[in-house]
């Protein structure tokens, strides 16, 4: 949806206020936008503000840099990619390879429920507070983050919602090296399996872009990985060998995970790494918790795909009539001829029930080794000395 409180936020992507420090501050008029953005943007100030948009009929318009937005009502969106492409664009922006992960408004569980619930922990979003979800993707988790009072907005390159989260959830089409908000706009945002897909130079975009976007106070939650793995990594490594293999031998569909990761770039090194490059973008980390995946490695990598690979060779009782017969049958309108069709129905009140108990057992690797350093990692981010200033108006 597009709300009264989204076009308060809302800025131009390319083009920053002429006011700045005196490092930052230039003439007005587009050339600074231009031809300066990155250095002015990266200013240890916290850079110039993103010059406002004007709502005309059905589209923002830049008052700068010329440029005009569309509001996309109908499909609940507003579009503020920028004009001209920042860099690459991953495979997410393919409508093909999104109907292929088959992503459902079903709450989430498992893997995604544990982080889920560690960014709601570590961000702690206040009642009536709005987070924006940074690569919401389909949206699934913006819908789910905004349960217990709080409310999230999404922002992604690719315009594929799900029709719960265009009704529901402020969105907005854009890229995140160009972020289209306004200083402070979001004073808690968070990003989860986002990083991995940009190049080093793409993660300073958005840490720097981020900033902005919560403001002096604000704090950003990120969930990604280092290019580094701990001894317990060795075991999750020979489980996902064997899960492999498996899949080799038809045995277990291992082509979702594998489409997942096929765009990673994994442009971090290390946590020293990743803490340079938040440096660089005026942030600091302040708590840090590693995902050493031992249970679910053996429950969802190895023993769900098992489990799901034997379910799906059963005949199905169901499909050829269509009947009613079961919760696991509902009209999906949108449903096209598209191999992975079944796994997008949204799951049923049993193996929902199934997958919130293992969803605990899941919740252990935090638990149990959530101190030990690996390369996957939950990470709550400050703007740099920034918190005693309060966020912007
Ligand atoms: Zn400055
Ligand atoms: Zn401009
Ligand atoms: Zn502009």
């Amino acid at each position: 949806m597009i709300s009264p409180a989204l076009l308060e936020r809302v800025a131009c992507p390319v083009c920053l206020e002429s006011t700045g420090c005196p490092q930052c501050s230039a003439p007005a008029g587009h050339a600074a936008c231009a031809e300066d953005y990155v250095r002015r943007v990266r200013c240890a100030c916290g850079g110039p503000d993103k010059v406002r948009l004007q709502v005309r009929g059905e589209t923002l318009s830049c008052s700068c840099c010329g440029a005009s937005y569309a509001l996309r009502r109908h499909e609940g969106y507003a579009d503020l990619g920028p004009v001209r492409p920042v860099g690459e664009v991953t495979q997410y922006a393919d409508h093909e390879f999104q109907e292929r992960l088959g992503t459902t408004d079903a709450e989430p569980v498992l893997s995604a429920r544990v982080k889920a619930d560690m960014m709601r922990r570590m961000l702690a979003p206040g009642a009536g507070e709005v987070v924006l979800d940074l690569g919401c993707g389909a949206g699934k988790l913006a819908l789910y983050a905004g349960r217990d009072g709080a409310r999230a907005a999404g922002v992604d390159v690719a315009p594929f919602f799900l029709a719960r989260a265009a009704a529901g959830v402020d969105l907005v089409r854009g890229d995140l090296r160009r972020l289209p908000f306004r200083k402070g706009a979001f004073p808690s945002a968070y990003s989860l399996d986002v990083l991995e897909h940009l190049d080093g130079p793409g993660v300073l975009d958005v840490l720097v872009e981020a900033r902005r976007t919560v403001g002096r106070g604000g704090r950003l939650f990120v969930y990604t990985h280092a290019m580094e793995s701990s001894a317990l990594a060795r075991f999750q490594r020979a489980v996902n060998r064997l899960a492999r293999r498996l899949g080799q031998a038809g045995l277990i569909d291992h082509e979702r995970e594998a489409l997942r990761k096929s765009d990673h770039v994994n442009a971090i090194r290390s946590h020293e790494h990743f803490e340079a490059l938040c440096a660089e973008a005026g942030l600091e980390v302040a708590e840090r918790r590693y995902y050493n995946v031992v249970f679910k490695a053996v429950v969802e990598d190895l023993g769900l795909r098992l489990y799901e690979h034997a379910r799906r060779r059963k005949p199905r009782r169901t499909n050829a009539t269509g009947g009613r017969g079961g919760p696991e049958s509902p009209p999906r309108s949108r449903a096209s001829a598209n191999s992975l069709r079944a796994s997008a129905k949204a799951p049923g009140p049993l193996a929902l029930w199934a997958a919130r108990a293992l969803t605990w057992v899941l919740k252990l690797d935090v638990v149990l080794f959530g101190g030990v350093r690996t390369g996957p990692f939950f990470g709550l981010l400050r703007p740099r000395g920034g918190v005693q200033e309060g966020p912007q108006a």
